[in-house]
């Protein structure tokens, strides 16, 4: 497979400093509202918060891959002594939870770093944490050149595994005849 120069886009979470203000998923949820900025709703959100005030934990996670079933095991976090729930720190949208998932649709989020034309500077929850927890950063590595998969793709991968993809054809079919 041929080798390409590919941009990594990385942020490193510096969790000690969450204050738990949920900025990040509000500038998140409505950078992805459609029309853009339209609402806020941080259900909408590909970073979610989790916050554990009484065991001192804020803990910002990122929308993930899409997991088309739940895994087969559980994992469980001590940290500091306190035992967190498990899948609390998974990033994935899977038919466990309702975590990363649009909340109308159940159509799966995932981080798309923002990208946009022309590009943020910065990925806005960066931009908009002031507390300097998410630190972004780019490099650029050589990777085998991979299809690359987009948003739609995942949804409608999400549509025939949730309905059937005899159901789905149906329905596009009647959607056609309609318009
Ligand atoms: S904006 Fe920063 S401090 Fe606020 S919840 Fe998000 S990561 Fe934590
Ligand atoms: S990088 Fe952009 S898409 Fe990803 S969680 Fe932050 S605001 Fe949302």
């Amino acid at each position: 497979m041929a080798k390409i120069k590919k941009k990594i886009k990385t942020i490193t979470v510096d969790a000690d400093k969450c204050n738990g203000c949920r900025s990040c998923e509000l500038i998140c949820s409505a950078f992805h509202a459609t029309p853009k900025y339209s609402s806020i709703n941080p259900a909408r959100a590909r970073i979610q918060v989790i916050r554990y005030p009484m065991k001192d934990i804020w803990l910002p996670i990122f929308a993930g891959e899409y997991a088309p079933a739940e895994c087969m095991g559980r994992e469980k976090y001590l940290i500091d002594e306190k035992q967190y729930d498990e899948c609390d720190f998974c990033r994935a949208a899977c038919p466990a939870r309702d975590r990363f998932k649009e909340p109308d649709s159940g159509l799966p989020l995932r981080c798309d770093m923002c990208e946009d034309e022309p590009p943020q500077e910065k990925p806005l929850c960066v931009q908009w944490c002031f507390s300097d927890v998410l630190i972004y950063e780019e490099r650029e590595e050589e990777v085998e050149e991979a299809e690359e998969v987009d948003e739609a793709e995942i949804g409608l991968k999400s549509l025939v595994d949730k309905h059937g993809l005899n159901k789905l054809a149906e329905t596009f079919a009647r959607m056609t005849q309609k318009g």
